[in-house]
């Protein structure tokens, strides 16, 4: 069963739960049902109701420090929606823009999704070097992206709602 996305009242993501404890949020009056799986069905014996996908705290609760996503390949592909930095086509691999080979590390701002022709193209240099402009800048994600990419696999059908993707531009600082 596909776990169910907790946002906060702000739609910040904050976490996942089971569908069987967001009904009890949602039944409770703590939440309300964002997205509803299409044709899906929770049955109690008084209950038939849509299984939700996403719901929304009704009250605001503040988050205390929560750790930054950690870099991952695959956590760069959902980032970037998997469209290549340099062409806007499908991406399978990961570019580093300073090469690792001259000391550029594996972090979200260094690495951006690109296709396999691409990243060949641009081979050992930076991007300014291969003359390949960037279509969007790398960023970092936050906190509650975090929770999206962790679950980037899961959410890979296009049934979630724009607002939920991890945003495709740079924050503004
Ligand atoms: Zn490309």
């Amino acid at each position: 069963m596909r776990g169910t996305l907790v946002l906060n009242a702000s739609f910040e993501p904050l976490t996942t739960v089971t569908p069987r404890r967001a009904m009890v949020l949602v039944l409770r009056r703590k939440a309300v049902v964002e997205h509803a799986v299409p044709g899906s069905s929770f049955r109690t014996a008084t209950l038939d109701l849509p299984v939700p996908q996403v719901i929304r705290l009704r009250r605001f609760v503040k988050v205390p420090f929560r750790q930054q996503a950690p870099w991952s390949r695959r956590g760069v592909l959902v980032r970037d929606r998997h469209r290549c930095a340099y062409c806007g086509r499908r991406a399978t691999t990961v570019d580093h823009l300073v090469p690792r080979s001259r000391g550029g590390g594996d972090t979200w701002l260094n690495t951006v999704a690109a296709c396999a022709d691409d990243n060949r193209r641009k081979a050992d240099r930076t991007p300014a070097e291969a003359r390949m402009r960037l279509l969007v800048e790398p960023f970092q994600p936050t906190p509650g992206d975090a929770v999206l990419l962790a679950h980037g696999s899961q959410w890979a059908g296009a049934e979630l709602p724009d607002w939920l993707t991890v945003r495709a531009a740079p924050q503004a600082a």
